[in-house]
């Protein structure tokens, strides 16, 4: 049953009710505006204007959830869930000063500097991860960008995930199109490289780097013709402008990311980010929600910041589009829940992890093709295979 408000129809809520909703979206969106908006969801778009993405986290919550999970159905599978697995090969030492991060020089966290794990070291565990279904190796280097020693000892790290018939990923900082090529024909599918949060917050958080030195290595990494997995992180101070400059910057890339990892600020003491007030879980799943219905094809990752997640948050999130995850129980230096609750929670919610053929889009992202959740062809549910107690 179509649950949505008509467009244009009064609000039930008193208007003191309505007051904040308005205010987040710099006034009440105009009704042909939203309309308009509402009719065009679906459509992979790379001309999203801002008050469009502020007119969607302005939605009543029950709208925006039924038409991100709308969408979500038309491109995927809504019980699939793409699992990654993340390994610091090098951790530490960093002499970037990003505001959140426990492996800058910069800041006192008592975190252990540890060089570049050995070849076998790092195939060891992809097999591990593999052996406990994930199907995407990521691996993360704190560099500022590597060195051409370092950039060929990875180099060997990924065709040896490769060969393992994982797909791979890997963080390792600022590229030049001449690294990100190398990396391609070593086999790299996914680079990882955030923009964190909106360009007018940047310099609050990074000073070391600027906005345009990553959207230069998204375009390197995008024209090497690897795979982008760029997303942000909640929680370190922003306004909900911020978060929709993000997703705007991010939705107009010429082609959008595959992998929209939405992270939530994992404190880490000794960190100037330490004691920043956590997002509400609401604003998190929002957030989920306005990501899914702008890269309607790509997947839009849970990353930092589950394990301080209730099951209730992350079953709204996966609810909100919400369809990949990280596994293990470490992200680089930080907590991610245990695998066996993992486990658990996709048991109790009807979860599978997709296999290796389902993890990508079905259609490049940046097409001009529509779509529509209701057309033809829009993606049926289907069962799925294994479980993530394989192996
Ligand atoms: S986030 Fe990455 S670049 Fe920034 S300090 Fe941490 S390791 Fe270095």
């Amino acid at each position: 049953m179509h649950t949505s408000t008509p467009v244009g129809a009064p609000s039930a809520l008193a208007p003191e009710q309505n007051t904040t909703r308005s205010a987040r979206a710099g006034g009440e969106p105009a009704g042909d505006r939203l309309q308009g908006l509402l009719a065009r969801l679906g459509e992979v778009r790379s001309d999203w204007q801002l008050q469009e993405v502020r007119d969607l986290f302005a939605l009543p919550f029950a709208d925006l959830i039924f038409h991100a999970q709308r969408v979500h159905r038309a491109n995927f599978d809504p019980n699939e869930v793409q699992v990654s697995t993340l390994l610091s090969i090098k951790t530490g030492a960093c002499p970037e000063d990003c505001a959140y991060c426990s492996q800058s020089v910069r800041f006192q966290t008592g975190l252990k500097a540890e060089p570049l794990m050995d070849l076998e070291q790092v195939l060891e565990k992809a097999r591990a991860a593999k052996a406990n279904g994930a199907t995407r190796f990521c691996m993360g280097a704190a560099y500022r960008s590597p060195k051409p020693k370092q950039l060929k000892q990875i180099a060997q790290m990924i065709a040896g995930v490769r060969a393992l018939g994982m797909e791979t990923c890997a963080t390792l900082g600022m590229l030049t199109p001449e690294q990100a090529r190398e990396l391609k024909d070593a086999g790299l599918d996914y680079y990882n490289h955030n923009l964190d949060t909106s360009e007018a917050f940047y310099g609050q958080i990074i000073t070391t780097r600027t906005y345009q030195d990553r959207l230069q290595t998204l375009q390197a990494v995008r024209e090497a013709g690897i795979k982008v997995c760029c997303g942000g992180i909640l929680g370190m101070g922003e306004s909900e402008l911020d978060r929709a400059q993000l997703l705007h910057t991010l939705a107009t890339l010429p082609q959008h990311p595959e992998s929209v990892p939405i992270n939530q600020l994992m404190q880490v003491p000794g960190t100037p980010l330490e004691g920043a007030p956590a997002p509400a879980a609401l604003d998190f799943v929002r957030t989920i929600a306005v990501a899914r219905l702008l890269m309607p094809r790509s997947h839009v990752r849970l990353s930092a910041g589950r394990s301080e997640m209730s099951d209730e948050t992350q079953a709204l999130c996966f609810l909100a589009g919400a369809n990949s995850i990280f596994y293990g129980e470490k992200l680089l230096t930080t907590e991610n829940p245990d695998e066996h609750h993992d486990r658990e929670l996709f048991e109790r919610l009807g979860l599978r992890p997709a296999p290796l053929a389902h993890c990508e889009p079905a259609v490049e992202p940046g097409q001009p093709s529509v779509r529509k959740p209701d057309e033809p062809g829009a993606r049926d549910e289907r069962s799925g295979t294994g479980g993530l107690t394989a192996g």
